[in-house]
């Protein structure tokens, strides 16, 4: 909380035009910041793109808010075109960390800054800032919550079944949650306590393009098909609700969630409504948390600071090694969400009563 306090913004005396999206640069009196988000697919995104607009309009910017609808080359072209109306500040959530290198040397020419937001922009020396959440701690609180949920400690003679999913392989928080949640998980797994029966373990094995739902649910039905018939799962590793959903539907269409067949324990990430209903339902079992508006206060924050010229506020300076440089980063804290305390969502209005019970 006393992250919020420290990048409270300075409110621009003049200048409110709330036009969003792009007008003429020099109708903004502080600037006009260009926003590329990934894709409106998943809700976070939405409200990460209209939090960081609002709250760069009411610090006195102009902003230009793109969607590259996952589609490398939608951003590509979305950035150049930033470049060219001159932009003065990038904030990238990229869709494929390591496919903007030329267009951030674009940037970079131009003397654009360039905050990189919740994905870490890979293998180029022009990324000044980075604004994300601890994500090792987000597979650490995955990978806990099974422990905890099978009662593994408990129960050190038991051996239950898992199965791992990963998200996109070309995001870099995917490693990042994949390792928290296995360092949790690996001693389980030598020891024998988890059994993973596929024997998919390695995350090039078990990763999801663009974190697909769909896709999630394919391999999570080939894996029902060709390793649990009339043998139970007891858990699946998912890092993203959207792929906890498909996961749940694949487990449902063999019969899990009816009768005296409970769900598995299934984790997520995001806290996005459909999960969190899901949550309250008893049917998915864990999400992760990550209050999106703090990020976009984060985000604005270490963009008015580079455009101010000063040095944005970090609170990480080796973690997060992009292949060329180790980008200065404040990683904001993830809280595990449960049926047990998914009232904070309600506390914090991130969502209304009404919007998860009703
Ligand atoms: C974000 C997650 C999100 C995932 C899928 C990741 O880069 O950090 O919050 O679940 O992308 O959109």
């Amino acid at each position: 909380l006393a992250v919020v306090a420290a990048l409270a913004l300075p409110l621009a005396a003049c200048g409110q035009d709330s036009g969003g999206g792009g007008g003429r640069d020099d109708d903004a009196e502080g600037g006009t910041v260009g926003i590329a988000m990934p894709t409106k697919s998943s809700e976070r995104w939405i409200a990460d793109g209209d939090n960081v607009v609002s709250l760069f309009e009411e610090a006195g910017y102009e902003a230009d808010l793109q969607y590259g609808e996952n589609r490398v080359e939608n951003q590509i072209s979305q950035i150049e075109n930033m470049i060219a109306r001159g932009h003065d500040l990038l904030v990238i959530a990229a869709i494929d960390g390591s496919s903007l290198g030329n267009v951030l040397q674009q940037a970079a020419d131009a003397g654009i800054p360039v905050v990189s937001y919740d994905r870490l922009l890979l293998n180029s020396e022009h990324v000044d800032s980075y604004a994300t959440f601890d994500n090792t701690k987000v597979g650490e609180l995955q990978g806990q919550y099974i422990v905890d949920a099978l009662e593994l400690e408990e129960n050190p003679d038991e051996s239950f079944a898992i199965e791992l999913f990963a998200g996109s392989p070309d995001d870099n928080n995917t490693r990042y949650f994949f390792e928290g949640a296995m360092s949790v998980l690996d001693p389980y797994l030598e020891s024998g306590q988890l059994v993973v029966r596929s024997g998919q373990t390695e995350m090039n094995e078990i990763t999801t393009e663009r974190w697909d739902g769909g896709i999630a649910q394919n391999r999570m039905d080939d894996l029902l098909t060709a390793h649990y018939r009339g043998e139970p799962l007891d858990a699946v590793l998912s890092p993203y609700d959207g792929m906890s959903i498909g996961v749940l539907s694949a487990l449902r269409s063999v019969g899990y969630g009816s009768g005296d067949r409970p769900f598995p324990v299934v984790t997520g990430q995001d806290a996005e409504l459909a999960s969190v209903k899901s949550i309250v339902a008893g049917e998915q079992t864990q999400t992760v948390y990550k209050d999106t508006r703090e990020l976009a206060r984060l985000a604005v924050a270490m963009g008015d600071a580079l455009l101010s010229g000063e040095e944005p506020e970090v609170n990480d300076t080796e973690s997060y090694d992009n292949g060329v440089k180790v980008v200065p980063a404040y990683l904001l804290e993830p809280v595990s969400i449960d049926a047990d305390n998914y009232e904070l969502l309600i506390e914090e209005e991130y969502y209304t009563e009404a919007q998860v019970n009703g």
